[in-house]
C-alpha cells in the first residue's frame, strides 16, 4: 500500500531476480522528438487578454516535464532470462510484457508490491512478439478483465490473444507512456517511456550488457542471434539515444538504473 503513495521523483525499485539472455532492437530513421511542455515568458507585458497560466514554481522541478507529469513508479517481473514490468502511477499500472508461459503469479505478485491488484492493471503493453514476451498474455488479460492490450501492428498477427490488441505507432500515448517505434528486433517492436521519470522499458531493442556475456550495468543493442532487421534495429538504438532517459529496463539483462544516458550515447556512437 505503501508505495502506491509514493510521491513525484520517488522510485520503488525491487531487484526481483536474475536476468540472463537476449533478443534484439531494431531501426526507424525518423527523428524522435519527446515532447516538451512550453511555458509563457513570465515577463511578456500583459498587454492583451490572452490570459496567461503561471507556471507553478519548483524548487526541485526536472528539466522535463509532461502533462500529467507525476513519475511512474515500477516493478520489475523477473523471470529468469526475461522480465516483464508493472509500471504505476495513481494507484493504476500498465503491465509492459508478459514473460513466458505461465507468469500470471509473478506479474500479481509485483502487482501486490506497488499495493496493486489485477484490477488496476487498464493496460498491457507487449514490445514484440516473441515468446518470452508474450507467452503469458493470455493468462494477463484474463485475470486483468477489463485491460486493453496493445502491440505494434507488424507484430500483431504474430501474437494470440483473448482480445482483440490495438496497434500502437510511434509517438501515441498510452498511460501518459510514449511509443516509441523502435523496428529491428522484431519489425513491429515498440518501446515505452515515460517522459516524467525519464524510464525507457526497451523490450529487446536493447540489451543488458550481462545478456550478452558481459558485465551487468551496462547497455547493450539488440541481439543479433535472435535479431530479424540489425540495419534497422541498429537505427532505433540511434533514435533511443535521443530520448532523456535515466533509467533502461530490459527484456533481458540488469536495468540500468540512473546514468543511462551516457551508455546509451555511447552505444550508439559505436554502431
Ligand atoms: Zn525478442
Amino acid at each position: 500500500m505503501f508505495l502506491s503513495r509514493l510521491g513525484r521523483g520517488t522510485f520503488a525499485v525491487a531487484v526481483l531476480g536474475v536476468t540472463a539472455a537476449a533478443c534484439g532492437g531494431d531501426p526507424s530513421d525518423e527523428a524522435f522528438t519527446p515532447r516538451l511542455t512550453t511555458e509563457a515568458p513570465a515577463d511578456d507585458p500583459p498587454a492583451d487578454t490572452t490570459t496567461t497560466v503561471a507556471a507553478p514554481e519548483s524548487t526541485t522541478a526536472p528539466s522535463t516535464t509532461t502533462p500529467g507529469g507525476t513519475p511512474v513508479t515500477w516493478q520489475r517481473v523477473s523471470l529468469g532470462f526475461v522480465s516483464a514490468y508493472v509500471l504505476a502511477r495513481d494507484g493504476e499500472a500498465a503491465v509492459v510484457d508478459t514473460g513466458v508461459a505461465g507468469s500470471a503469479a509473478d506479474v500479481a505478485a509485483a502487482l501486490e508490491m506497488l499495493g496493486l491488484g489485477w484490477n488496476a492493471v487498464g493496460h498491457v503493453i507487449l514490445t514484440h512478439s516473441h515468446g518470452d514476451h508474450v507467452g503469458s498474455v493470455g493468462e494477463v488479460l484474463t485475470q486483468a478483465a477489463t485491460a486493453t492490450g496493445y502491440a505494434g501492428a507488424a507484430d500483431i498477427p504474430q501474437i494470440t490473444s483473448p482480445r482483440e490488441l490495438v496497434a500502437v505507432s510511434d509517438g501515441d500515448t498510452v498511460f501518459g507512456l510514449q511509443i516509441v517505434a523502435t523496428p529491428g528486433h522484431t519489425p513491429g517492436h515498440v518501446s515505452v517511456f515515460d517522459s516524467p521519470g525519464r524510464l525507457l522499458v526497451a523490450g529487446d531493442a536493447l540489451n543488458g550488457t550481462d545478456a550478452m556475456g558481459g558485465e551487468s550495468g551496462g547497455v547493450a543493442g539488440a541481439n543479433p542471434q535472435f535479431t530479424a532487421d540489425l540495419v534497422a534495429a541498429d537505427d532505433s538504438v540511434r533514435k533511443l539515444a535521443s530520448l532523456d532517459v535515466d533509467t533502461i529496463l530490459f527484456g533481458h539483462g540488469e536495468p540500468v538504473v540512473g546514468g543511462a544516458a551516457d551508455k546509451l550515447a555511447e552505444l550508439a556512437a559505436s554502431i
